[in-house]
């Protein structure tokens, strides 16, 4: 139903809370987060932290743990379609190892199909959803990159989807993609944001890219680029949008 993402040098997690309930207007059963954690001194990666729960975006709050500091950082509303509403099926869905996280808005048409072939590779689905099969393809891909990953996933996958990625062994970026699902980018100063909906980043940002179906976008601090599922680069630039507080 709803995403939004962030990577820049602030909290992560009130920005994506305050995101969260911009898009509550939209409905939803349940809510969800993952960040990338702080690394200790002299490591790059802490590895995902995630925190999940069914109903409002203030029941998620309460349950965020204590330690929860980050400056990268997914977030979902769902409204379910595939399993029923509750702490598991929320997004975000990890891989086996936990080293990948992505929230999805849209509908898996072949979920049945990649669910058993998952299944009969040994890999345990902890959720009922659709979305779950996304992150197992992305965490199994032996791709040397994150977009490669992503690319190749999707490339199994029939459906609709708009999806914000995040991989603990890439911390540095977080990899989008669209098809049949509104995701947009916010550019900021040496921040970047991400959402399904403008209304999560104009308090933010008022420069604007919006994806075309095929395309994806790999989103750094200070940059960020467009390409579409085959891996070509795109053009694209900000425009700025209208819009009455
Ligand atoms: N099909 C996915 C699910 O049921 C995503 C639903 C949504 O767009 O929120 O989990």
């Amino acid at each position: 139903c709803g995403i939004v993402g962030y990577i820049g040098k602030r909290d992560v997690a009130p920005l994506l809370l305050e995101g969260l309930q911009r898009l509550e207007y939209r409905g939803y059963d349940s809510a969800g987060i993952a960040i990338q954690g702080k690394p200790a001194k002299g490591t790059q990666s802490a590895g995902l932290k995630t925190a999940k729960a069914k109903g409002r975006v203030r029941e998620l709050e309460a349950r965020l743990p204590k330690r929860f500091a980050g400056t990268t950082g997914i977030a979902h509303t769902r409204w379910a379609t595939h399993g029923a509403p509750n702490d598991t099926n929320a997004h975000p869905h990890l891989d086996a190892d936990g080293k990948v996280a992505v929230v999805h808005n849209g509908i898996i048409d072949n979920a049945a199909d990649l669910r058993a072939k998952l299944a009969a590779d040994g890999v345990e689905l902890v959720s009922e959803t659709d979305s779950e099969a996304l992150a197992h393809l992305i965490g199994r891909s032996q791709a040397p990159t994150l977009e490669e990953k992503v690319r190749h996933a999707l490339a199994l996958v029939e459906g609709t989807y708009g999806i914000a990625v995040l991989h603990a062994d890439f911390p540095d970026r977080i990899v989008v993609a669209r098809n049949g699902s509104p995701v947009v980018l916010g550019i900021g100063e040496k921040e970047m944001f991400v959402a399904s909906d403008v209304a999560a980043l104009v308090s933010h940002t008022r420069q604007v890219v919006t994806l075309d179906d095929g395309e994806m976008a790999t989103l750094k601090a200070d940059d960020y680029r467009t390409y579409t599922t085959e891996g070509s680069r795109t053009s694209t630039s900000p425009t700025t949008v209208e819009w009455e507080a």
